[in-house]
């Protein structure tokens, strides 16, 4: 079992973290304050209104924990600060490049518009940025309960906003009504503007379809994609397709994609040459951090240094950025695991 000071020396990327689930307490509470929106009198309090339980029953009754903090992220000055926040949590993990998504209609209940939501966190991911040794960059989530018709208002942001750091599109959200083939039209939409696109899918039981129609559909990355595990004559084109699973243990397990660890497929994945990944999907809705992803990992498959430094390999190539910085952060990683090997 690795020591927890190596696994926190070791830098690390995250491809999957929602920025409404990831807000920590302190800044809660700052969002709070500014708003001059009151919050149940104790720490413990607050976080039992943001944290799912152990106990939840499935993925719905997870995702009902984010109706908590909503109403603290509708303005362009908390946006900002909560981007911030969850960058300088990356940065605790040693996360050297992340991801953050986030679904701007989400954030219009007051006066913001679909573009100052999403130049509200991207400002913020880069104040991060000034302040840290991390890149942060944003993809904006489509949610699948959503109209279509609102759905299609996502898209043009890539065009308007024209930022560097918005780099991809996410459809989050109930798969098991929303199955992924409802949403073609802009996915393949998407696709044919080279936007680059991730999709949750295969997170609840029965739904390994959505893992083939996202692929297939052109996500070059897999939310979760735990029922991957059911499609095994599919994995050789998962492999082919270079197509990258961000899974998230504590997630997955909450959310009741999987109940006993014997079925958790993450160590098969691996094994077989699938591009799996480790993410924590929700800091706070699910009371984690990266680091006690790699724990978890750690400790169930005796998973060692040069392990991870591959699983981080993978996360670089599924990385929406430029080829010249993937190379760049594959000789980082390299050098930088090289090191904690030696030790
Ligand atoms: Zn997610």
């Amino acid at each position: 079992m690795l020591h927890s000071e190596l696994i926190a020396k070791m830098p690390k990327v995250e491809l999957h973290c929602h920025l409404d689930g990831s807000l920590s307490l302190a800044c809660i509470k700052q969002l709070a304050k500014n708003d001059g929106q009151s919050l149940p009198a104790t720490d413990a309090e607050i976080l039992e209104k943001a944290q799912a339980p152990e106990t939840t029953r499935n993925l719905l009754e997870y995702l009902q924990r984010f109706d908590f903090v909503l109403p603290l992220l509708q303005s362009y000055r908390n946006l900002e600060i909560a981007a911030y926040d969850v960058v300088q949590q990356a940065a605790k993990d040693n996360v050297k490049y992340i991801e953050i998504r986030f679904a701007p209609a989400q954030h219009l209940q007051k006066n913001l518009t679909l573009e100052e939501a999403v130049e509200a966190v991207i400002a913020g991911l880069a104040r991060a940025e000034q302040d840290f040794d991390i890149t942060a960059n944003a993809l904006i989530c489509g949610l699948k309960h959503q109209p279509l018709s609102e759905l299609e208002k996502l898209l043009p942001l890539f065009d308007t906003i024209s930022d560097e750091k918005l780099v991809g599109f996410d459809l989050a959200g109930d798969e098991v009504n929303y199955p992924e083939i409802k949403f073609e039209k802009i996915i393949s939409a998407a696709k044919n503007s080279n936007i680059h696109i991730t999709l949750h899918a295969g997170e609840c039981p029965h739904c390994e379809q959505n893992i083939i129609d996202a692929v297939e559909l052109g996500a070059t990355r897999i939310g979760h994609g735990v029922m991957s595990k059911d499609i095994t004559a599919y994995w050789e084109t998962l492999i082919e397709k270079n197509i990258v699973l961000e899974m998230a243990p504590t997630s997955n397990f909450q959310t009741k994609s999987i109940t006993a660890l014997a079925d958790y497929p993450f160590k098969k994945f691996y094994d077989a040459g699938l591009h799996v990944t480790l993410n924590t999907d929700n800091r706070t809705v699910s009371n984690t951090n990266l680091q006690q992803e790699y724990t978890k990992i750690a400790d169930w498959y005796d998973f060692q240094v040069s392990d991870f430094e591959k699983i981080n390999h993978y996360a670089i190539d599924g990385a929406f950025i430029p080829e010249i910085e993937k190379i760049q952060l594959h000789n980082d990683f390299t050098a930088d695991y090289a090191k904690l090997i030696e030790k």
